[in-house]
């Protein structure tokens, strides 16, 4: 017995235990000027498998097992010249400043910054060529029993797109063999800046080329209040309470049930939901529960946990049809939605939002995490 003990101990401290997580590298075609594009293909034994690719950061591919399968459940494109001739942000790193900054100009210790108005009048999503735009580097690739992993990283230097300081960022991309995909996004910088880094995979549970409606999934997203904005998308300052609004999603709640909500002139700025939900109003220590997503068809679940403060629920609105994605798929409005963690909207103009500055020194992190499960219960109101 005392030998078996020994041997199973000795076995599974072994040099060379088998590999649960796996992640292989793979090119995904090239850039114009013929450079290859990387990829990192990471899988689990439990079924999952994502595609990173180092253009963008982005994730090409996410199959999830549900009880129709496995299925991709983010839209992209089949090769990277869909990536580069219409991005529409699918499953790329966002920065330096994820979302919109009002009139393409913020201040920072007195100096003024202008940012190209890339967006009617405002910055959105870190410029005419942001972080999703550039070919990151591959820093590291780990295979594990228990997980797997790979870290991208770029430097953006100093007045990249009107951002003052280098930037050195990171992302590191973990599946592990319980169902959850990780992201790490980290950033130091050499003078006072402003950062808001995330992911914006458009998500449809029921998979990217299903045809079934995002309005049909369930979402619960525990925030009291949420960043009403104007015409343009901007916050207008403040937050207004969810309670008796289209906006209150703390039950779980068929997207489909308030989209089409009346008198909301919000509904109407945004073509349907594109806005920041306040879930804390300030990062967190650890992770918080930002969002919960189910396609009661399948029984997939994601649940998205992060330090950020605030979800922007963004339902797909300009989906307009006008390109065709993966396996020849036209995307329409419906067809996925977004749930990115941040830090609200136009903070560097809008004080009581707190700050997205980073000082030399200091590590900005946004830890997001998708943990997907199965439910067979269909508990929406
Ligand atoms: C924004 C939308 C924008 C979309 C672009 C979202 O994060 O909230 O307004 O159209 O990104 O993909």
């Amino acid at each position: 017995m005392r030998q078996l003990a020994l041997f199973t101990l000795a076995f599974a401290a072994g040099a060379s235990p088998a590999l649960a997580a796996e992640a292989e590298r793979e090119t995904f075609g090239s850039l114009p000027d013929g450079g290859e594009v990387p990829a990192i293909v990471l899988t689990n034994e439990a079924g999952m498998k994502v595609r990173v690719l180092a253009y963008g950061a982005l994730i090409q591919e996410l199959s999830v097992p549900g009880s129709d399968g496995a299925v991709d459940v983010v839209l992209g494109y089949d090769g990277i010249e869909g990536y580069l001739e219409a991005p529409n942000y699918f499953g790329v790193s966002v920065g330096r400043y994820a979302n919109r900054i009002a009139n393409g100009r913020f201040m920072l210790d007195g100096a003024t910054y202008e940012l190209a108005q890339n967006d009617g009048p405002n910055a959105l999503h870190g410029g005419v060529r942001g972080f999703d735009k550039h070919l990151w580097t591959i820093a590291d690739v780990r295979s594990g029993a228990d997980e797997a992993s790979v870290t991208l990283t770029y430097t953006s230097p100093d007045g990249e797109e009107g951002y003052p300081g280098t930037l050195e960022v990171s992302a590191t991309y973990t599946l592990t063999e319980s169902n959850e995909l990780r992201i790490d996004y980290r950033a130091t910088t050499d003078k006072p800046t402003i950062v808001n880094l995330t992911n914006h995979s458009y998500f449809n549970l029921a998979g990217a080329s299903s045809g079934v409606s995002i309005l049909d999934a369930v979402l619960t997203i525990p925030a009291e209040s949420y960043t009403p904005v104007d015409e343009t998308l901007i916050p207008t300052g403040g937050f207004t309470p969810v309670q008796g609004t289209a906006f209150d999603f703390r039950a779980p709640k068929r997207i489909g049930n308030g989209i089409r909500g009346g008198s909301d002139v919000q509904l109407r700025y945004g073509r349907g939901y594109d806005h920041n939900w306040v879930v804390s109003s300030a990062p967190v220590n650890g992770t918080q529960l930002l969002a919960r997503l189910e396609d009661p068809g399948s029984g997939r679940v994601m649940e998205i946990l992060s330090n950020q403060p605030g979800i922007q629920f963004y339902s797909g609105n300009f989906l307009d049809a006008t390109v065709s994605g993966k396996d020849g798929t036209i995307y329409r409005q419906g067809d996925a939605l977004c749930l990115e963690p941040q830090i609200f909207p136009d903070t560097p103009n809008k004080p009581e939002f707190g700050s997205a500055r980073l000082d030399p020194g200091e590590v900005y992190e946004n830890r997001i995490v998708y943990r997907f499960s199965l439910n067979a219960a269909d508990d929406a109101d």
